[in-house]
């Protein structure tokens, strides 16, 4: 395939198999850090602007805000150069410098905002970073992939068709949760089909999407600390919490027993599927999406130094086992939260 926009090069359909994660299952892990963007938020970045472009609310020269934990940013800064926009992203300091020289390399100018909002995280702060600007200047546009309903179509028309076409129906899909445009597109998509599917929502403790308490949290990629807007609940999904200590734990085992460098979500994703791992029928089709590599990630999930000071020295013990909090169980069994 010759591709006639960079962004095309999604490479959906790569696939690989991850026998024995924990005892008894095998997971199929589609692996959507292969493309120009590094992450799967390529696909949010190109749908977002194609259904912008689409309705006239943006065109060459337009300026662009966006808030992002640096993937997102990275695939709209790609995106903006080649079309002619001018962007700036709002990131925050669980940014890696990297991944903002990235960005910056692409063209795209630079916002970090520092403090932290009520919840102890700071998307809040981002948001409101935003609001100050666009009250500011009315020809700024914000796509705002927390609200943005083509975050979600992305994976609709995309992702989940992606694993159908590839994979079949799978037993489980264990999911991550960060603006949830992956997981709602996934559910919409399984709904319409109206599949047997379970799917599991993984999200890292400390983060609000699900109505748990917040706490700060270190991992770019997962978690919020703001519901989302185009989040909505299903009693068919089962909801996990996964502590950042597990993340970095099952990153550093699937880098050492498997040569798969990692990124942050994918281990906090296989830290759900190994944890819940006694309720899986053996012969289950398991699948997991991940949505980026490790690279991003040597100077933090992979630095001895920089573990122990944000999660302690237990977080480089590989050989414990995860331990999620399932939140559907806690609220099945008399409504108290994890
Ligand atoms: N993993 C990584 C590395 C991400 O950057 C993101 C998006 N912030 C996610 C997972 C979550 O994807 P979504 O926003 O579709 O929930």
């Amino acid at each position: 395939m010759i591709a006639e926009d960079l962004w095309d090069l999604t490479n959906g359909s790569s696939f690989v198999s991850l026998r024995g994660v924990a005892s008894g299952v095998d997971v199929i892990l589609k692996m959507e850090g292969l493309n120009p963007a590094g992450s799967i938020k390529l696909k949010t970045a190109r749908e977002m602007v194609r259904a912008a472009e689409a309705s006239g609310r943006i065109r060459h020269g337009s300026e662009l805000i966006e808030s992002t934990s640096g993937s997102l940013g990275i695939a709209l800064a790609i995106i903006s150069a080649a079309r002619g926009y001018v962007l700036t992203l709002v990131t925050d300091p669980n940014t890696s410098d990297r991944t903002v020289h990235h960005m910056r390399a692409l063209g795209a100018r630079i916002v970090v905002v520092k403090e932290r909002d009520a919840n102890g995280g700071f998307l809040q702060r981002r948001i409101d970073y935003i609001q100050d600007r666009l009250a500011q200047d009315e020809n700024l546009v914000w796509l705002n992939q927390y609200a943005n309903p083509a975050n979600v179509e992305a994976h609709r028309r995309n992702t989940i068709t992606e694993i159908l076409n590839e994979c079949g129906t799978p037993d489980w899909l264990f999911v991550g949760a960060g603006t949830t445009g992956t997981l709602m597109g996934c559910v919409e998509g399984l709904r319409a089909r109206e599949s047997h599917t379970q799917i599991v929502a993984v999200d890292s403790v400390g983060s609000v999407t699900f109505d748990a308490p917040p706490q700060p949290r270190y991992i770019p990629g997962l978690g919020t600390s703001r519901r989302p807007e185009i989040f909505t609940d299903h009693d068919a999904l089962l909801k996990v919490l996964i502590p950042e200590a597990d993340t970095v734990r099952m990153c550093r085992r699937i880098a050492a027993e498997r040569g798969l460098l990692v990124g942050g979500s994918t281990g906090t994703v296989l830290a759900a599927v190994a944890g819940l791992a006694d309720r899986i029928e053996p012969g289950s089709l398991v699948l997991a999406i991940s949505p980026d590599l490790g690279e991003r990630y040597l100077d933090t999930i992979y630095n001895d130094v920089w573990v122990v000071s944000r999660l302690g020295e237990g977080a480089l013990a590989t050989s414990v086992p995860p331990s999620p909090r399932v939140l559907t169980d806690f609220l099945a069994l008399g409504g108290v939260r994890a």
